[in-house]
């Protein structure tokens, strides 16, 4: 699954649709600049990088 890792807070949020405002589904990532954020597989970022999923973008998710 598409999905965008904020590497500040190793935060992996779900790929919006459109790449407007928010480039992720919950639009925490609006403020965060390019250098923050990596484009990264979902599961891949959890399992590889230990990731927390975004609770606004995941419904099985924790914090964000
Ligand atoms: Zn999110």
């Amino acid at each position: 699954m598409d999905g965008i890792l904020n590497t500040t807070t190793n935060t992996v949020h779900k790929h919006g649709s459109r790449d407007s405002h928010g480039r992720t589904v919950c639009g925490a990532t609006k403020y965060l600049s390019d250098g923050q954020l990596d484009r990264v597989d979902v599961d891949q970022a959890v399992t590889d990088k230990q990731a927390s999923k975004c609770g606004r973008c995941f419904s099985d998710g924790g914090g964000y």
